[in-house]
């Protein structure tokens, strides 16, 4: 399998140009965040290996991707939940419903302590140091496109949503422009934990919300935010981290308009990072709760 370089997007959002990076198109089984993240144990050869074990929420990206990636690898995969909700057992759906497919062994429970030599354990959401080797290669497609388009270093403005902040923290990184995110999961105390975990020095720059969300609720704002998303650029994002992403970035570019005088220089550049898998469940929740929408 191969992850090629994505194309980047030029679309207009509330009458304001942006360039969306569609690392949602990288492949149809491999896509977004979690294929760059987990490019490292794709290219690499994990023979000495029988499982992969890993743990999280029932809906996860990363769950959906590690289960293709222990399909391609030959692998068993172990994955284990606090407690499956009762939406998704009454009704399969979405990455868990994927992820059974390919042959995922759900277990509901606590993650054991330790592990045999031949199983490879992969902490919740991907948030591993092995990320920064499929992230950089984002960032080198991001440096030949911006120089392409002859965009000046200071000029380029890249936005991400952040779950573990392990991407933006890489992708900063690896890049000479300025990364912003906003924290999706925890607050933004966590994610500077997060990021420093990682032990890397140059931080991504975090976008404050004018509110305070809950990771998985639903919100009446995401959802027309995804419904206008989609609407305007015909491009789909997910509800979990994109539709708060753009709350918060079309903040920031509106307040630097106000600031600043050559607005016009900028330019704006969204990763899409995929996870539009778990869209159906999500959007199925969102028209139970809002019957109005
Ligand atoms: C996992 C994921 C994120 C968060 O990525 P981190 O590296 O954990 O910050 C954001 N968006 C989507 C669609 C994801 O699947």
């Amino acid at each position: 399998m191969e992850i090629v370089n994505s194309r980047v997007d030029e679309v207009f959002f509330n009458n304001q140009k942006f360039f969306i990076k569609r690392d949602d198109l990288l492949h149809r089984d491999f896509s977004g965040n979690k294929a760059r993240k987990f490019y490292y144990f794709l290219k690499s050869d994990l023979n000495s290996f029988s499982k992969i074990i890993s743990y999280g929420s029932a809906q996860s990206n990363a769950m959906y991707s590690l289960s293709v990636l222990c399909k391609l690898k030959n692998l068993k995969f172990d994955y284990y939940i606090k407690h499956l909700p009762n939406y998704l057992e009454e009704n399969p759906s979405g990455n868990y419903k994927k992820a059974l497919e390919n042959g995922m062994n759900l277990i509901i429970g606590e993650v054991p302590e330790g592990f045999n030599e031949d199983e490879l354990f992969i902490v919740e959401g991907g948030a591993v140091k092995e990320a920064k080797y499929g992230i950089e290669l984002l960032a080198n497609e991001i440096k030949l496109w911006a120089k392409e388009k002859n965009i000046n270093e200071d000029k380029l403005k890249i936005f991400l949503p952040s779950g573990t902040g392990t991407t933006s923290l890489y992708l900063q990184q690896f890049l000479p422009f300025e990364v912003l995110t906003c924290s999706c999961v925890g607050d933004d105390e966590y994610l500077k934990k997060q990021f420093l975990e990682l032990e890397i020095e140059k931080f991504p720059k975090i976008l404050e919300k004018n509110k305070k969300y809950h990771f998985g609720k639903l919100y009446s704002e995401f959802y027309l935010k995804h419904l206008e998303l989609k609407e305007q650029t015909n491009i789909e994002f997910d509800l979990l981290y994109d539709s708060l992403g753009w709350i918060v970035f079309e903040d920031y570019v509106r307040s630097l308009k106000e600031k600043i005088e050559d607005i016009d220089d900028y330019r704006f550049l969204y990763i899409h990072q995929g996870g539009v898998l778990g869209n159906a469940t999500m959007i199925e929740r969102y028209k139970r709760k809002f019957t109005n929408i």
